[in-house]
């Protein structure tokens, strides 16, 4: 596998709302789309930084696995994203390489995007998402 670049980077919040100020007026980036991801329970909040994003998290559920995060670590880094130009054909390699995968087969995030998740267990401690552009 050979990522073209870091796609996004998943950082959990409590609110996306009291984060708003920090990224719109001191970073100066402009939220371009806020989306709810029923099944994962998570409101997410987009800005773009040359062609990687950071997508804020924010759990609309308790037993949401952002709530759980921050119940565990605190707000902060949750997740780094790398794209890749073919998803299934990463994930086998991966697991080829031995590497513990979260979802075996590629499935729906945010913005349309076929996800996978690689295991932190694998990936020295920090979850990794995989994405492709559909
Ligand atoms: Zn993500």
């Amino acid at each position: 596998m050979k990522p073209t670049h870091i796609e996004h980077i998943g950082i959990a919040v409590k609110s996306i709302e009291a984060c708003l100020p920090y990224y719109e007026n001191v970073l100066g980036l402009k939220c371009y789309a806020v989306e709810e991801v029923a099944d994962q329970k998570v409101k997410t909040a987009f800005f773009m930084v040359g062609q990687t994003k950071i997508e804020l998290l924010e759990a609309t559920s308790e037993d949401s696995t952002i709530a759980k995060f921050i119940e565990k670590k605190g707000e902060g880094v949750h997740h780094i994203a790398f794209a890749v130009d073919n998803l299934v054909e990463a994930l086998s390699e991966t697991e080829k390489q031995g590497v513990q995968l979260i979802d075996k087969q590629p499935r729906k995030g945010a913005e349309g995007l076929n996800i996978a998740f690689l295991h932190p267990k694998s990936t020295c401690s920090v979850l990794t998402e995989l994405c492709e552009h559909p």
